[in-house]
């Protein structure tokens, strides 16, 4: 079976999700071509995590995400390539794509799944916000599968791709919608981006403790997150809330310092590799879904923990 790997990139770096997918593609298909649109500085990732082709899209006018466009692309390089299997993260860009792709070249759709496929070639998604999973059978020749973040390890070793340039066949029909500009949030990394979080809840009793939180998101290169209430409270901003109502977060590492764990804040954090809970009250729900757990007092127990990486690090 040949599969397509749709990759996302961030300032020119490939997103770790999309080499997720390339891996998985790889792990499902074994032939895997990727496409890539715009400008990249790390393409050699992409050969590494399984793809032995990469179909580069130079076209400036889908430098920015254009989800119309980029979907007409998307169905032909499938066309083009063969491919049976279309691969891609689940995210705000990769949602819409899916979804489109899927009528263009008339196929199954699952997303939000967690794991490889089983014997039967079902998928396990994810479901509820994470509070429950559904075994899913893709029907018909043509399959595509977008992917939670964390789903498999990203392969490291897979060799080179070869890049070859690709110009799609686009109508002005594909851009009706297009982005004029793109403000990021303030912060040096963006919560849903990043591969370690550092949130803290209600039990930092206010604003003048964060210091603690933020030094450990310094010493750990973290993003900072919180709870509802704390932003609520204007404790912190409110682009940090992390939950059902707020950002949905898919690190390797969520620590949550003075954190109950009630289920509106872990429908935000459940996509997480790993989580660490620090909490004084060992009955915290919390701790229920952690991974690792300290009991203890946060205002004893963080500024050790800081002290302890970076000593580490040297
Ligand atoms: C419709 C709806 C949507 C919601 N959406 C969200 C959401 O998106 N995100 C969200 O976070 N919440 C959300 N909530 C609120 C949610 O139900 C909880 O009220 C909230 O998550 C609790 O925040 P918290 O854990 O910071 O505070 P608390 O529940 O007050 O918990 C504080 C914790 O800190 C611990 N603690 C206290 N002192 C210390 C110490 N010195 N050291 C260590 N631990 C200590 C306590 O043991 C406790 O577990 C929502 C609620 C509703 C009704």
């Amino acid at each position: 079976m040949a599969a397509l790997a749709f990759i996302e990139t961030d300032e020119g770096i490939v997103k770790k999700s999309s080499l997720e997918a390339v891996s998985y593609a790889h792990a499902v298909a074994g032939d895997v071509t990727a496409i890539v649109f715009g400008a990249v500085d790390n393409l050699d990732t992409v050969g590494a995590a399984g793809a032995s082709k990469v179909l580069h899209v130079q076209d400036e006018k889908l430098a920015a995400p254009n989800i119309m466009a980029y979907s007409s692309a998307i169905a032909e390089a499938m066309n083009q390539e063969g491919a049976d299997l279309l691969v891609l993260a689940k995210s705000s860009l990769g949602d819409p794509v899916s979804a489109r792709v899927a009528i263009k070249v008339d196929a199954a759709l699952a997303s939000n799944v967690s794991e490889l496929p089983d014997a039967g070639g079902a998928v396990k998604k994810s479901i509820y916000t994470g509070k429950a999973f559904a075994i899913t059978s893709l029907e018909g020749t043509k399959k595509i599968i977008s992917i939670k973040k964390n789903a498999i390890s990203v392969k490291e070793d897979g060799g080179s791709a070869d890049v070859v340039a690709f110009s799609p066949t686009l109508n002005d029909g594909d851009f009706t919608v297009t982005t004029t500009k793109t403000e990021k949030a303030e912060g040096d990394i963006l919560l849903p981006e990043a591969d370690l979080v550092v949130s803290g809840g209600r039990g930092l009793k206010g604003p003048e403790n964060w210091g603690m939180v933020e030094d450990l998101a310094k010493a750990l290169g973290a993003a900072t997150g919180c709870s509802k209430p704390v932003s609520d409270m204007d404790w912190r901003p409110h682009h940090e809330h992390v939950g059902q109502t707020g950002i949905k977060v898919s690190p390797s590492l969520y620590i949550a310092i003075g954190i109950s764990g009630a289920i509106q804040h872990l429908a935000g954090v459940n996509s997480s590799k790993y989580i660490l809970v620090i909490n004084k009250d060992s009955e915290a729900p919390f701790f229920k879904a952690a991974d690792y757990g300290v009991v203890g007092d946060a205002f004893d127990v963080v500024p050790k923990l800081t002290e302890a990486i970076k000593k580490a690090q040297g």
